[in-house]
């Protein structure tokens, strides 16, 4: 579910030797990097990464690198590299490596400024710098100096792993039996595997999205319980859900007549029909669901009639989710719904994404008179237990009736393997560290 940053680390050495190679050997040799491949990587933009403190290398470890060669053959002429790295506050970045004449800090300065000047470049403000540098000094015919950015993402490195960073310090890999799709969209990088315990997997940016094990507990959780919140749901939307298993829970409510999901990635949806069928079983062809290829944030601009119901299934607050975890998205959401409208949004674990949890619980706020956190467990996501937060214009969900539930519970009692009428009552209680997270306690 997290999508972590990518950990980086800066390198930087010295060689000499008659071809650039053998020089490059030793530069690497010099920064402590032996018996590296590296893989050139052009410099470019960096999206959500953190350096991390240089670890041991061991061979094969080094993945793509961006280097900086100068070769010379002025014996006593004094050259020198360096790698600068620049980050916003989200991680993002730039980096840049340069080589040539001249000491260590004016090659330093001179990467800084380039990076100061990409960084302007793509409107992003500089948080922090990192630098490397090495510097050298001819001693016979030919030289390098070598600067690099060195990877130690675990996750491109190991095709036998779908490895997810849940923080930059503990990240939880599955063991791959076979990789079935991997595809660039335009939105997100999307990789579906079939792993050996939790059966098919599908990962958006190298992040954990479902798995066939325990999908119906995330997807069970997240509608029918706001869908029982709600006294009539009729008219239900969904945002994101392009895996198709929220559809699915949704379409088993006899009671819903029409499903419309706004979904911005049209390769999710395709790439989940062909190699993850077993979450929609068929829900993308029923006759009550529609699916629109676009963003939900656009979307909500034009709604006309109202829906009773909108689940928020989203990847996380970056990159194409980030604006759908804002009050001005859960301003338009609410005003998508009727008088009695609920909604209900994942909003991430409570031991690795606390900030999550928050963030949602005030958003809704800013749109729903009555919300409530609630709770549901996935072992696939960070930390397994789960958050949901719903919001309503009506009902509140604790004064559901008990008879009410159990008789709405008949006709879904045959397909549920993690809600009941009891699982949703308990669903409500939230540990004491959990309250503690949200912004002001919306289950007192
Ligand atoms: N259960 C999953 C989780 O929380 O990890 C979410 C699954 S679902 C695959 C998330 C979907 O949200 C993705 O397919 C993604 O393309 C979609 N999405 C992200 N931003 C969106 C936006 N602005 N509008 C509509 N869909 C969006």
């Amino acid at each position: 579910m997290i999508a972590q940053p990518t950990q980086i680390s800066l390198v930087a050495g010295s060689g000499e030797g008659s071809d650039e190679a053998t020089a490059s050997e030793q530069a690497w040799k010099g920064a402590g990097l032996t018996g590296a491949s590296l893989l050139p990587l052009q410099s470019g933009l960096l999206r959500g990464v953190r350096p991390a403190p240089l670890e041991p290398i061991h061979f094969g470890q080094l993945m793509p690198a961006l280097s900086a060669h100068h070769g010379s053959a002025v014996v006593g002429e004094r050259i020198a590299a360096a790698v600068a790295l620049g980050l916003d506050s989200r991680g993002q970045g730039v980096v840049r490596a340069v080589a040539g004449p001249g000491d260590a800090d004016s090659q330093v300065a001179e990467a800084e400024r380039r990076v100061k000047s990409a960084l302007r470049a793509h409107g992003l403000p500089l948080k922090e710098m990192h630098v490397a540098q090495a510097e050298h000094t001819v001693r016979e015919r030919g030289c390098v100096v070598a600067a690099a950015v060195l990877w130690t993402d675990v996750r491109e490195r190991e095709p036998d792993w779908a490895t997810e960073a849940w923080t930059p310090h503990v990240h939880c890999r599955f063991r791959v039996r076979e990789r079935l799709f991997t595809a660039r969209s335009a939105f997100q990088r999307i990789d579906i595997v079939d792993t050996v315990e939790f059966g098919r997997m599908l990962l958006l940016d190298h992040t954990v999205q479902t798995t066939e094990r325990d999908e119906w507990a995330y997807h069970e959780m997240l509608a029918w319980v706001p869908l029982m919140v709600h006294p009539h749901p009729k008219r239900v939307l969904i945002v994101g859900g392009g895996d198709g298993g929220l559809l699915r829970a949704v379409l088993a409510c006899p009671e819903v007549e029409e499903a419309v999901q706004v979904e911005i990635d049209r390769l999710v949806v395709e790439a989940c029909k062909e190699h993850l069928s077993e979450l929609s079983r068929g829900a993308f062809g029923d006759p009550r669901a529609r699916v629109v290829y676009e963003d939900a944030f656009t979307f909500l601009e034009r709604v006309g009639e109202p829906f009773d119901v909108a689940l928020l299934d989203t990847t996380d607050p970056i990159g194409p989710a980030e604006r759908l975890f804002t009050a001005e998205f859960y301003g338009r959401v609410a005003g998508a719904l009727g008088e009695e409208g609920v909604a209900a949004a994942q909003s991430g674990s409570p031991w690795f994404q606390p900030e999550v949890i928050a963030r949602s619980v005030s958003a809704m706020q800013s749109g729903f008179p009555t919300v409530r956190v609630y709770l549901g467990s996935v072992p696939a996501y960070p930390g397994g237990l789960w958050t949901f937060t719903l919001g309503s214009r009506g009902r509140d969900p604790l004064s559901v009736p008990e008879a009410e539930l159990a008789e709405r519970f008949q006709s879904l009692q045959q397909e549920a393997r993690f809600f009941s009428p009891q699982v949703y009552r308990a669903a409500f209680a939230l540990p004491p560290f959990v309250r503690s997270l949200l912004p002001q306690d919306p289950n007192p």
